[in-house]
């Protein structure tokens, strides 16, 4: 059968790791499949251009931005190829280019268009391990672009369901999808398995484990993807369709989100329009408002608004705000870089109730002050003060009985 594998920064972050994925690649051929490789740029080496062009520029170009930043995963690509050589495998590299990923014009976040695979089905067809850069495409004009931060996790399923792959597999540094991120709780416990909707929300809800657009690719296409790690043989966590088992429980897992930055506009005409303008500002700039809660004041006449956007986009949508501001009169434009996001995340949730309140009793309980509140059919978001962040992580987990032993 076809199995992608997608190997991330910590699993190709040297040369001795290199050498391992391309001894579990091959590994897998000599189990009788064909292999397509997607990889990441070694760990540490994206931040490390970003920081480059930042210290050539204080607002460098984005298409320069990606031309630089594809460079990464295309010395992995090359080095992975070379290694599995050496191994006595047949194996090429190739760039998101070279596999045909086509995707539009929006620079440092692209979106993948098509994917035109017939060069890379012939070099499966002659025996080729394929070894593909991930985290970057082409657009019809040939200008290189990437896919947003995390970006070869959606490289990856992507390829998987062009090429009809059995098996996206994905291989980072922990065993699996956790119940939270188990740097942060240690007694976090690994999931057997978890719908695409949960991965969905806690992916975009903070936990990076996949990147959240390439969970929605896989639920769109169902590509059954699998997280595990590279380190170990560990069976890691496949990520699926819903079934009845995961409804039965409440709360499958709990997210956090420290890049966001919140955003308030302080009395504002209390008149219909006002909200509309100013978020159709920021959208046609391309940032992503989260959440978004109104106040008006005891007298009726004026509002205050606040939302949250990603630190990458502050500065810009701050700047759209205080324009705004300015012509609608407003008293007033403030800022807070120090919040988070936590959230708690559960299929079971369309049929239990009172989770929300428990999660505000325990964020109140431990003198977490909640400042901002959005909820979906599945989901609890909470903006509170960006040093609880890991508090109350543990306390949610602890609460919603997710550890090991709980
Ligand atoms: P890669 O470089 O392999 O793409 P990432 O760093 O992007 O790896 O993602 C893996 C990291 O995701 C883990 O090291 C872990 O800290 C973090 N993470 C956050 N939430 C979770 C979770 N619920 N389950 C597993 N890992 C999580
Ligand atoms: N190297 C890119 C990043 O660090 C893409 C990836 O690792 O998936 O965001
Ligand atoms: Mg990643």
């Amino acid at each position: 059968m076809l199995i992608v594998q997608k190997y991330g920064g910590t699993s190709v972050a040297n040369t001795g790791r290199i050498r391992a994925v391309a001894e579990r690649v091959v590994r897998t051929a000599e189990e009788g499949n064909e292999v397509v490789v997607v990889v990441s740029a070694m760990s540490g080496e994206t931040d490390k251009l970003i920081s480059l062009a930042h210290e050539v520029s204080s607002n460098p170009n984005e298409r320069e931005m990606d031309l630089l930043l594809s460079s990464g995963e295309r010395i992995t690509s090359a080095l992975t190829a070379i290694a599995i050589e050496e191994l006595g495998h047949k194996a090429m590299a190739f760039t998101g280019r070279q596999m045909g990923i086509i995707t539009d014009t929006v620079h440092t976040r692209a979106r993948i268009e098509k994917i035109a695979c017939q060069r890379a089905e012939k070099a499966l067809s002659e025996g080729y391990i394929l070894v593909i850069a991930g985290f970057q495409g082409v657009t019809e004009n040939e200008e290189v672009t990437t896919l947003g931060r995390g970006g070869s996790d959606l490289s990856a399923v992507a390829i998987a369901s062009a090429l009809n792959a059995a098996m996206c597999e994905i291989y980072t540094d922990v065993d699996g999808v956790y119940t939270t991120d188990p740097n942060i709780v240690p007694e976090a416990r690994k999931l057997d398995k978890i719908s695409f909707e949960e991965m969905l929300e806690l992916a975009s809800l903070g936990a990076k484990v996949l990147q959240t657009r390439s969970v929605e690719f896989a639920m769109k296409y169902e590509v059954p993807v699998v997280v595990r790690s590279s380190f170990n043989e560990n069976r890691g966590t496949l990520v699926t369709k819903e079934d009845e088992d995961m409804e039965k429980v409440v709360v499958s897992g709990v997210a956090y989100d420290k890049n966001q930055t919140k955003i308030t506009v302080m009395g504002v005409p209390d008149q219909p329009g006002i909200a509309a303008k100013l978020f159709k500002r920021i959208a046609d700039a391309n940032i992503v408002v989260d959440m978004i809660v109104q106040n008006v004041s005891s007298d009726g006449k004026s509002a205050d608004i606040s939302f949250t956007v990603p630190k990458t986009d502050s500065k810009e949508a701050l700047k759209l705000t205080e324009a705004i501001a300015g012509d609608m009169e407003a008293k007033g434009v403030s800022q807070s870089e120090d919040i988070a996001k936590i959230s708690i995340v559960g299929v079971g949730m369309r049929t239990h109730s009172g989770v929300a309140a428990q999660m505000f009793e325990t964020l109140a309980k431990h003198g977490i002050n909640i400042i901002m509140i959005s909820t979906s059919e599945i989901k609890v978001s909470c903006i509170i003060n960006l040093k609880y962040t890991e508090l109350a992580v543990r306390v949610l987990h602890d609460v919603f009985e997710l550890s090991e032993t709980g």
